[in-house]
């Protein structure tokens, strides 16, 4: 059984924290499988008033993380660490996650994520201790702490020992670039909605195509640009044979 540790600097630790204390990730933590610290960054500060942000340089709305804070948090967090952790911060400037980087991040034995607030971060700090920044989308939050929570929780599904059965994520949406199939529970039928008969035939042959023709219908009407990318690694099996007839029809 694997285990991953993450650190968590932030302002509101409790934020973090009530998210990843929940549901799956809040049981791998209890069973020692995660171990996902939260450090409040406001700790560091040798203000009186213990203040953390300043305004921005150069003029300009709002109020910036300032850059001693956060390394100083760092460097008390890590200080325990016989090499630097990976270190994230988590920001709408950065690649947007996804499953490969997902897989990725669960690798690593230690991964320190910095989430900033208000208008952000002091560039400074950023090259002091940050390997990689990622964004969770093409939108602007007002804080880390949520993007944070997104990843921790991506992640740890990979890890194993957190989901029961590894199968629950090798087949699932992203994980070969097609989106998931819908899926059915009981009752058979529910306000005259039958579930598709294929699902009740008990025939798996038939039950993998149709459940592989819907996951297509689906991320070609939802993601044309996955759907493009599966068909380049999968050429449909027709379009092979209409061009070797071609071919062999050009020989002759
Ligand atoms: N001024 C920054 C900009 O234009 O790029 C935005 C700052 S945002 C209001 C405050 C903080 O929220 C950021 O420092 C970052 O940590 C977090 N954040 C906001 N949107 C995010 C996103 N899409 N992905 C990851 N983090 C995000």
């Amino acid at each position: 059984m694997s285990r991953i540790r993450f650190d968590i600097l932030t302002l509101f630790p409790d934020m973090v924290d009530a998210v990843l204390n929940e549901s799956i990730v809040g049981r791998a933590r209890s069973a020692g499988i995660l171990d996902v610290r939260c450090h409040n960054i406001r700790d560091y500060s040798k203000d009186r008033l213990r203040r953390v942000d300043d305004t921005p340089y150069g003029g300009g709305k709002g109020m910036l993380m300032k850059p001693e804070v956060i390394v100083d948090c760092f460097e008390a967090v890590t200080a325990d660490a016989a090499e630097k952790p990976h270190t994230v911060y988590l920001s709408p400037k950065g690649r947007v996650f996804d499953e490969n980087k997902a897989r990725e991040l669960a690798r690593l034995p230690r991964l320190v994520l910095l989430c900033g607030h208000y208008e952000g971060v002091d560039q400074r700090a950023l090259d002091a201790v940050v390997d990689e920044e990622i964004s969770i989308g093409d939108y602007v939050l007002t804080g880390g702490e949520l993007p944070a929570a997104v990843l921790v929780d991506a992640v740890s599904r990979l890890v194993d020992g957190v989901l029961a059965d590894p199968e629950c994520y090798e087949k699932e949406s992203h994980s070969d670039l097609l989106l998931e199939y819908p899926q059915y529970t009981r009752p058979a039928v529910f306000r005259g909605e039958a579930v598709p008969e294929v699902l009740l035939s008990g025939h798996h042959e038939k039950i993998d195509a149709w459940r592989l023709e819907q996951s297509l219908a689906i991320t070609r009407q939802n993601r044309p640009d996955l759907y493009e990318a599966y068909l380049a690694l999968h050429p449909p099996v027709e379009k092979k044979k209409k061009r070797k007839k071609k071919s062999e029809g050009e020989k002759v």
